[in-house]
């Protein structure tokens, strides 16, 4: 693939690469990966095994389930591709991940991400290459790749000329700190139910309130994590 001056590059280390670009083929991400907005680098994690049988995996430490992936192996990977640029490895152990970060992300030059699998890394990976671990909630994904893949849409739809109309970006849940108002379309009626009145007057002010109304009630009833995190004073 292709990375051209200027554009975000994302490199992803992974024991499956033809995952990838999967969903990030499609539709934006897809557009702007053809027109080349962001490039996407995989790396087969595998090929950095220099035993016979390209070991990627070892028995955990202190015994119990699974396998861990060794250390070497992912070092040499991350060394054959690091050059600066953020590095992420997939966890759910990770600090969740937030609109706020994924701004920070689209605004450099890109990132390198490690997709784990089986139990996860051996630490001492995730400490000697300084690795950020990122997660992307508090569930447990088979492996990092899908991740990954939530990591990079969120990133790519922000980059510049990828989003058509870039104000609906700003008016976005989170972006504001609040969750986003109820959205309607034509028809006015539909099923006995009616678009709200005051969407169909015309008066943009009223419609600014309301919006504004709604998205503090759904924001309280929802997500009081984030209305209370709106209300505090630092934020103002
Ligand atoms: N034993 C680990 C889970 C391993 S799941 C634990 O209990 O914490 C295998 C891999 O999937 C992980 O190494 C990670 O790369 C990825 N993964 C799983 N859940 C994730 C999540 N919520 N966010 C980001 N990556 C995740």
């Amino acid at each position: 693939m292709t990375t051209e001056e200027g554009s975000f590059r994302a490199t992803v280390l992974t024991l499956y690469p033809e995952m990838f670009p999967g969903p990030l083929g499609v539709s934006l991400a897809g557009k702007a990966l053809q027109d080349g907005a962001w490039s996407l680098q995989t790396v087969q994690i595998r090929e950095f095994a220099t035993d016979k049988h390209r070991m990627v995996d070892d028995t955990p430490a202190g015994g119990g389930a699974g396998m861990v992936m060794k250390p070497d192996v992912l070092a040499r990977a991350v060394d054959h591709v690091a050059d600066g640029r953020p590095k992420l490895f997939m966890s759910p152990r990770g600090k969740p991940l937030t609109q706020a970060r994924v701004r920070e992300l689209a605004a450099g030059s890109g990132v390198v991400l490690l997709c784990g699998r089986f139990e996860g890394v051996d630490e001492r990976l995730i400490e000697a290459r300084d690795f950020e671990e990122v997660s992307i909630g508090d569930y447990i994904l088979s492996g990092g790749e899908t991740a990954a893949i939530v990591v990079l849409d969120a990133i790519v739809r922000l980059l510049p000329g990828v989003m058509g109309n870039a104000l609906s970006g700003e008016t976005e849940s989170f972006e504001t700190g609040l969750l986003e108002h109820p959205h309607y379309t034509k028809p006015q009626e539909w099923e006995g139910r009616r678009i709200p009145d005051v969407l169909l007057s015309g008066n943009h002010g009223a419609i600014d309130k309301w919006r504004r109304g709604e998205a503090e009630r759904l924001t309280r009833e929802r997500r009081p994590d984030l209305w209370e995190a709106h209300k505090a004073p630092s934020k103002k």
